[in-house]
């Protein structure tokens, strides 16, 4: 086992590390408290290759290795969370086609990515189905003319206030189905240059081959307000043959692919965020004094830091080993997809409160980027599967 990085590694963490200093870190508090859609930073993290980093080779892709994604996502939340979600939807939309869908599916579905910085929705939660996908009522069923229809609504879906493309899974023929297939409803639209994330109106668009997508009004979230989070309505949408990606009836071991996939990224996420809330904290204890010491100094104190720093830690351990048993097609990759997942879940909530707590007082005003951290850490519990369902997934497998 190698635990060095490939100097292509290094590259793609040097080249977005520079990135986050220069373009996310020294204004973070200010783009967060301005609501505004990060546009020019997603525009920037495309011109440098970071963003759709799982466009294979044969679209012009760079097809970057899990190791390389991992480390890139990571750096991203390090920088700002809600940016590194924004661009992790765009893979987990995209990665679905670069996985099942046909050559030509490939060029008419990731293409568009290559040539502009395009942002898309990966849309599986409904208001009734959660943690529990089977229970999805969005619906493809034939017309009279014999073209699949498509219906339902979706919710929490990141980006889709601006996303040129939707990928959807959905039932197929009626809700009762045990079947889901995977479509993709491209969409484009003319790119925002800024826009505000909290009043932005619903965005209606009317496709050229029948129906309209609704997308709600933007979400008003906790944390992580610099992505956008919205419902999205598809109303009598018309999806060809060549929209539905693979086979109709293997959406579920598709999805699967693709949550063994996105686990680990919410764990760079996760990781991301901790390493942040464990370096303000460093910071401000070697900074701040005390009775007449350093607060990094009292003992106390100092375990604590210790705690952050051997979850944090962990966390990165487990999230390598995921990103490489997953890149392997290991048969064990989704019990650690899942164990990553939920120790930086907890490395980023440990280390953002404990952090929060030694910055005293000071810690619970908006301008110390603690707080930030603490709202944004709670979400890593939660989407691409709530900890319970990380457990069982595991669970399932060990006993
Ligand atoms: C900011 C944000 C962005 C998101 N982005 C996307 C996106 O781009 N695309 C998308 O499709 N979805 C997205 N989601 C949705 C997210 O994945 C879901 O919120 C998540 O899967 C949980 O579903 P739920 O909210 O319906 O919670 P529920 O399923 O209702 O769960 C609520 C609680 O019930 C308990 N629970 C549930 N199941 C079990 C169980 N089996 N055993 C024990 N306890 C259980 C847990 O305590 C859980 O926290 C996003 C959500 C947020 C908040």
């Amino acid at each position: 086992m190698d635990f060095n990085l490939t100097d292509e590694q290094r590259q793609y963490l040097d080249t977005v590390q520079r990135f986050v200093g220069r373009d996310i870190t020294p204004r973070i508090l200010e783009l967060e408290k301005g609501h505004l859609f990060p546009f020019d930073i997603i525009r920037k993290a495309w011109d440098l290759g970071v963003l759709n980093l799982s466009i294979p080779e044969s679209v012009k892709g760079y097809a970057i290795d899990l190791i390389s994604t991992a480390l890139i996502i990571r750096e991203l939340s390090y920088g700002d969370s809600g940016i590194a979600t924004s661009a992790m939807c765009n893979d987990l939309a995209n990665v679905v086609i670069a996985m099942h869908g046909t050559d030509a599916q490939r060029q008419a579905f990731l293409g568009p990515f290559v040539e502009r910085p395009l942002l898309a929705s990966f849309c599986l939660t409904e208001p009734n189905a959660g943690s529990d996908n089977s229970g999805m009522t969005t619906l493809i069923r034939k017309d009279k003319s014999g073209k699949y229809v498509l219906n339902g609504q979706k919710c929490f879906i990141t980006n889709a206030s601006f996303a040129s493309q939707f990928t959807v899974f959905t039932k197929v023929g009626k809700t009762s189905s045990p079947f889901i297939a995977c479509v993709v409803v491209p969409a484009f639209a003319v790119e925002p240059e800024t826009a505000e994330i909290g009043s932005q109106a619903c965005r209606e668009i009317p496709l050229p081959c029948g129906g309209r997508i609704v997308t709600g009004k933007p979400e008003d979230k906790l944390g992580q307000r610099l992505s956008n989070t919205a419902t999205v309505t598809f109303e009598d949408v018309v999806i060809e043959e060549d929209q539905i990606i693979g086979d109709r009836r293997l959406g579920f071991q598709y999805l699967t692919n693709v949550l063994d996939y996105a686990r680990p990224m919410v764990a760079a996420i996760g990781v991301g965020i901790a390493r942040r809330a464990l370096d303000v904290t460093l910071a401000y204890t070697r900074e701040r004094r005390q009775f007449g010491q350093r607060i990094c100094d009292m003992p106390v104190a100092r375990e604590m830091l210790v705690e952050m720093w051997r979850r944090t830690e962990l966390a990165e351990m487990a999230l390598m080993k995921a990103a490489f048993l997953v890149q392997e097609g290991a048969p064990d990759r989704g019990v650690y997809a899942s164990l990553a997942k939920n120790l930086a879940a907890d490395a980023a909530i440990f280390c953002s409160v404990q952090g929060l707590h030694l910055h005293g007082g000071y810690g619970f005003m908006s301008e110390y980027e603690i707080s930030k951290l603490v709202r944004d850490a709670q979400i890593i519990d939660i989407y691409e599967g709530v900890r319970e369902v990380q457990n069982m997934i595991i669970g399932r497998e060990l006993a």
